[in-house]
């Protein structure tokens, strides 16, 4: 637990400031072979559904996700640079055997994309069309960013970008045989082009970043990257509508695997740091004084949440987005 608290502090910190004062590593200092996804950690969690999890939870390593039906398999998510993605790919060749093999990503973020390369030629790459269209477009910042400031460049060096192979607007499916895949596109949340890929029959969800469980939303604002496209009230929609599919098992971009209850909880947080903030800014107190007066009002509220580094900016978010004329 201490580890991901420290490194999203650090990510927190680090990318929110203006990039005035680089942070300096040592030559030695680089960590991508800390981030690398362990094949020791594969767990099923619904018949067909292994999950790669993030069990140490390791900041920059995702819950990487195969579901395998009778004539194809489904990867979501190659983890952080190539190293991950080989090894993904490997377990996905090992469970699929000579079937048919399809890759997607819940969103462009590096840790959960930037490995997609090792696939090109060995499976169907499906995207939505605004995750697609974000990735060329940020890619290349994000992994800049990544390799000088977060000490993975030995893990971004050789990251290029491919393009999918297929692309959909809004609903694509999938069937493995015997075993059909959803995926949503349901517009800007997290990021411009995230993507809910479900199960219906199975009652499984995979979120990406959309949720952590047992920690605060990570919501990005980078006005510095050109970064500020998250959309929180769309998000609270989004699970909304998760939440009337009425998942039984719940696959966060990070985290332990939950259920339906940790969708609520996250829910439930979000709705009160927005109406808390909406209410201080009403009663016309600047963002400053509103992360000062309401952060340790969230933090007690989930004492035992990770991300809590993440609470200002949460706060920034729905102040950007809901107090600014
Ligand atoms: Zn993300």
């Amino acid at each position: 637990m201490k580890k991901i608290k420290l490194a999203a502090l650090f990510l927190a910190t680090s990318m929110a400031s203006t990039f005035a004062a680089p942070i300096a590593f040592a030559a030695n200092s680089d960590i991508s072979k800390e981030k690398i996804v362990s094949l020791a950690n594969i767990t099923e969690v619904s018949p067909g559904v292994h999950v790669i999890e993030d069990r140490q939870h390791i900041f920059l390593v995702p819950n990487v996700t195969i579901i395998t039906g009778k004539d194809a398999v489904l990867i979501v998510d190659t983890g952080l640079g190539t190293a991950s993605a080989e090894l993904v790919l490997q377990e996905a060749r090992r469970l699929a055997g000579n079937k048919k093999m399809y890759l997607t990503v819940t969103h462009f973020h590096p840790e959960h994309g930037f490995g997609a390369q090792v696939f090109k030629g060995q499976a169907t790459i499906i995207y939505n069309r605004a995750q697609r269209d974000e990735l060329l477009k940020k890619g290349p910042i994000f992994r800049t960013l990544f390799s000088e400031k977060l000490a993975v460049s030995e893990a971004m060096k050789d990251v290029n970008f491919v393009e999918p192979d297929i692309t959909y607007d809004n609903e694509a499916s999938i069937d493995l045989g015997g075993r059909v895949v959803k995926l949503h596109y349901y517009q800007a949340a997290h990021t411009l082009g995230d993507q809910v890929i479900s199960i219906p029959e199975q009652g499984v969800v995979i979120l990406g970043d959309l949720l952590e469980t047992n920690s605060f939303p990570i919501m990005p604002w980078f006005p510095d990257l050109q970064d500020t496209d998250v959309d929180p009230l769309n998000w609270r929609e989004i699970f909304r509508k998760v939440a009337a599919s009425n998942p039984k098992i719940v696959i966060p971009g990070h985290g332990n695997i939950g259920t339906r209850a940790d969708l609520d909880a996250s829910a439930q947080h979000m709705d009160f740091a927005r109406e808390e903030v909406i209410k201080l800014c009403t009663a016309g107190k600047l963002l400053p004084d509103i992360q000062k007066e309401l952060t340790p009002v969230l933090t007690a509220q989930h004492p035992d949440w990770d991300l809590k580094d993440w609470i200002g900016m949460e706060i920034q978010v729905y102040y950007e987005r809901l107090c600014r004329k």
